[in-house]
């Protein structure tokens, strides 16, 4: 009889399911996209209910695809989009609040406030973390004080929070599990990474209650299984749910970056940079944060991220609001028209600037313009900023460590751009790598499944699972290099500060 690993991958756009043979290969997948609901400026909220139900119906016509029997699926193992807040009703079981998205910045003032009071050193001490409304406490604090009866159910014992993967652990096992993993853990702004525990002082300073925490396990083990008839009339039938992860932490694994040092580079909606740092918290003096990458065989291994908010959302915005492309793979071909060397420059920082500046007062801007400036200036302008954002956050990464990276290797849906990771390795001098399963986050999660699960024997097993599609060396002149990074430089410095300039 065959086997199969599912993996749930939960992003902030959609639900996917993929089923994953021994030898690594997707056999059938399904994904479905649920609505981001925008109730006010800077509000971003999804529907934890249409979560759950689409994911599950990934899952059954996943399984339909394959055309493989239940008996056959050894185990599920779940990534998802991190910091999102779900809070539930422990009776019934249902949200009390739509779901808080990691993109909502309606908490931007009272992290200001926290700033001001001075609690930025202590938070980044314990939690590696820089206040931002991005992170999870300011959030679930928000739906204690705003939305009615909730602090009463706390009081009771009758409120649960969870990150998207402990919703749905609990949904998938009927409401008997409440757990996390340590990687979503230590996104919340609750939780020491140090000692690996939810952090008194930290909850008395955002007033959250403690009993509505999940608890908190490792990425890869048996936290319950899915309850009867979830995908089988056979109600003995019940499947191990064996691992939870983060998506970026997920994709770090799915990359096998396993060896401190070792980078990857997601180029998704943003883009998310992560480095292993081994078994040392390394802390950044260079806007980066540090945060748990893996909880795997009673060890904890950290990694320095930085993340850029809008990457592929860039190439959305040439799509969908200029209008100027039909399709994001034609950015490519864009790149040949350009023949001369204006040097016209996209800042997208649309929602402000992420890593390694932390400036929420940012807007996007275009310098370099000419009354030669056409479409396909802008077009590989906006491209080139994805490659220009993600350098900025590798030599934030260089200079935390005192050394030079060598080698990225990089997923998510833009890394099919090869004009684009050409110049990644062009401009930033690091060979770029990119495998030929790009599914590196669901691969993470099945892999961490499957390890807990005997699936696979040891991560030995898996390192033949990962194969590499290409492999790009720098090419360009170094003098060309500086003149382009200088502008850079020089653009995205201009637009600091721009909301608070034009108050
Ligand atoms: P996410 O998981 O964040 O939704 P994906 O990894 O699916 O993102 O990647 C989709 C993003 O990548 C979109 O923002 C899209 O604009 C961009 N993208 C997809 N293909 C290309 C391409 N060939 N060139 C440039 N950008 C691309």
């Amino acid at each position: 009889m065959a086997k199969y690993i599912i993996s749930l991958d939960e992003g902030t756009t959609s639900c996917r399911t993929l089923i994953i043979n021994h030898q690594g290969e997707i056999v059938a997948s399904d994904a479905l996209e649920f609505s981001q609901i925008f109730p006010k400026a800077g509000w971003v909220e999804h529907d934890a209910i249409e979560i759950w139900n689409s994911q599950r119906t990934t899952l059954v016509q996943s399984v339909n695809k394959a055309k493989i029997s239940v008996e056959e699926i050894v185990g599920i193992g779940i990534t998802n989009q991190r910091e999102t807040v779900v809070m539930w009703d422990r009776q019934s079981g249902l949200p009390i609040y739509n779901a808080i998205v990691w993109q909502d910045r309606r908490t931007a003032d009272y992290c200001d406030e926290l700033i001001k009071a001075g609690k930025k050193e202590m938070i980044r001490e314990k939690t590696g973390l820089i206040i931002n409304p991005y992170f999870s406490a300011s959030k679930i604090k928000w739906i204690l004080d705003n939305v009615e009866g909730a602090r009463t159910l706390a009081a009771n014992n009758n409120l649960m929070f969870g990150t998207i993967d402990t919703w749905l652990i609990y949904r998938l096992t009927g409401g008997e599990v409440h757990i996390t993993d340590s990687t979503n853990a230590s996104r919340t702004m609750l939780f020491n990474i140090h000692t690996q525990t939810w952090d008194e002082e930290l909850l008395a300073l955002f007033d959250i209650p403690k009993n509505i925490l999940p608890m908190v396990k490792s990425s890869s083990e048996v936290y319950g299984s899915t309850f009867p008839g979830l995908l089988s009339k056979k109600t003995e039938i019940r499947i191990p749910i064996a691992s939870a992860i983060g998506d970026q932490q997920a994709a770090l694994f799915g990359q096998l970056c396993l060896e401190p040092g070792e980078v990857k580079n997601t180029y998704g909606t943003g883009c998310f940079i992560l480095m292993n740092t081994g078994e040392t918290p390394v802390k950044s003096s260079n806007g980066l944060l540090t945060t748990i990458a893996l909880d795997y065989n009673n060890k904890i291994t950290y990694a320095l991220e930085g993340s850029v908010f809008v990457a592929g959302a860039a190439i959305q915005w040439l799509r969908d609001a200029l209008k100027i492309i039909y399709h994001a793979s034609e950015t490519d071909w864009y790149t040949s028209l350009v023949n001369d060397d204006q040097q016209v420059y996209v800042v997208p920082s649309f929602t402000g600037l992420g890593s390694p500046y932390w400036d929420s007062y940012s807007r996007g801007a275009i310098f370099g313009l000419e009354r030669g400036t056409r479409r396909e200036h802008l077009v590989k302008a906006t491209l080139e900023s994805l490659a220009y954002q993600s350098y900025d956050v590798i030599m934030a990464m260089a200079e935390d460590l005192q050394q030079a990276i060598k080698t990225i290797k990089v997923d998510g849906g833009a890394s099919r751009n090869n004009y684009l990771m050409q110049f990644q390795t062009d401009i930033s001098q690091v060979e770029v790598v990119r495998p030929k399963n790009i599914e590196t986050t669901a691969m993470g999660a099945a892999f961490l499944a499957g390890l807990a699960l005997n699936f696979w024997a040891s991560i030995d097993d898996i390192k033949d699972i990962l194969i590499v599609d290409k492999k790009y060396q720098p090419k360009l002149d170094q003098i060309i290099v500086k003149k382009l990074l200088k502008g850079w430089k020089v653009s995205v410095a201009r637009t600091f500060n721009w909301l608070k300039d034009i108050a």
